[in-house]
């Protein structure tokens, strides 16, 4: 059935730019093989609009498999570059070491320097954001700018959630910066010196910012940040059925009860985890690396500042985290 979204949801994206918000709906609602169909005709528009200078990012999970596997099998000579930021499941690497041409590329800093520096990357980029902008603001002086973050502009637009308002007292830096230091900047070298331009497997389903963006600019992105999303309108279901009908052979950590890969340590998202969630799963799966980002990495103290479970008897924080946000509305 096709999920339509809420009422301001339809609202929202009814107006924006290249697409309307029923077309994402539509799109999302095709069969697979018209998906592939769509998918293919954008890949190939991308590859012949720069004469096969391209590239297709990939991060060695379900998503990014499915993407290069379409792209291969018009251009089997498309490079992939995978983005080794320290932060990668162990079985992601091993599996990105199984396919065939595929480039690393490492960034500067490491996680440790990005937080020290920086700040953790906690809720979500927006919110990130949002904490270190009224943090800075308030060593500038500028109140303007805070008001903004905590009230919103005209219509309310910008405005931080008040559930998350409680982490500005938070005592650790919060920033946005990482996925700047890790991902981006060493994918942008990498395009600097190549001059590819890539493919990626984003789906509008992942995120309300991939949403809106996909709405603005569709799959084919010629102006601006020129990238190729060419699954955007795919949902998860479409990506295990296609793997299922393609016999692809995908890393071991799906088997090992993880819906999401990514970045081992990342506490974006980690509120809407379901229990057990990604640390409560690590420690079981991966116990040395549990045990250095917890204690070593201090995360331990930023998810109990959340009220985030981390052990296995914990599951009751989420209880109490619901009752912190309620003081702060
Ligand atoms: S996904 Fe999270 S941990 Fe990974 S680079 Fe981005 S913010 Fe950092």
């Amino acid at each position: 059935m096709l999920d339509l979204g809420t009422e301001f949801e339809k609202k929202e994206y009814i107006s924006t730019d290249k697409l309307q918000y029923w077309q994402l709906c539509f799109r999302q609602g095709m069969p697979l093989w018209m998906k592939e169909k769509y998918t293919e005709k954008r890949i190939i528009d991308w590859y012949d609009h720069f004469n096969g200078e391209v590239y297709v990012s990939f991060s060695g999970g379900k998503d990014s498999l499915v993407l290069l596997h379409q792209v291969r099998k018009l251009y089997p000579d498309v490079l992939a570059v995978f983005s080794d930021t320290g932060l990668e499941y162990p079985e992601i690497r091993q599996f990105v070491k199984t396919i065939d041409n595929v480039v690393w590329v490492k960034p500067k800093m490491s996680f440790k320097d990005v937080i020290k520096k920086y700040g953790y990357p906690v809720v979500s980029k927006e919110i990130s954001q949002k904490i270190y902008e009224f943090r800075a603001s308030t060593i500038t002086g500028n109140k303007k700018h805070q008001n903004r973050i905590l009230f919103g502009g005209r219509n309310g637009n910008g405005k931080m959630p008040d559930k998350w308002k409680f982490m500005i007292d938070a005592p650790f830096k919060i920033s946005d910066q990482c996925c700047d230091a890790l991902k981006k900047s060493p994918i942008h070298t990498f395009e600097k010196e190549t001059g590819l331009k890539p493919f990626i497997g984003t789906m509008a389903q992942d995120s309300r910012l991939r949403k809106t963006r996909y709405l603005k600019v569709g799959c084919n992105s010629y102006e601006g940040k020129e990238r190729s999303a060419p699954m955007s309108f795919w949902r998860e279901e479409d990506i295990w059925e296609y793997i299922k009908e393609n016999n692809l052979d995908y890393s071991d950590i799906y088997k090992m009860g993880y819906e999401r890969t990514g970045c081992m340590f990342c506490m974006f998202g980690i509120h809407l985890d379901s229990l057990p969630n990604r640390f409560q799963k690590m420690k079981k799966t991966h116990p040395k690396q549990y045990d250095f980002c917890m204690d070593k990495l201090g995360i331990r103290d930023v998810l109990g500042f959340m009220k985030i479970p981390v052990e296995e008897n914990q599951d009751h924080l989420f209880s109490l985290r619901e009752s912190t946000n309620a003081r702060c509305i």
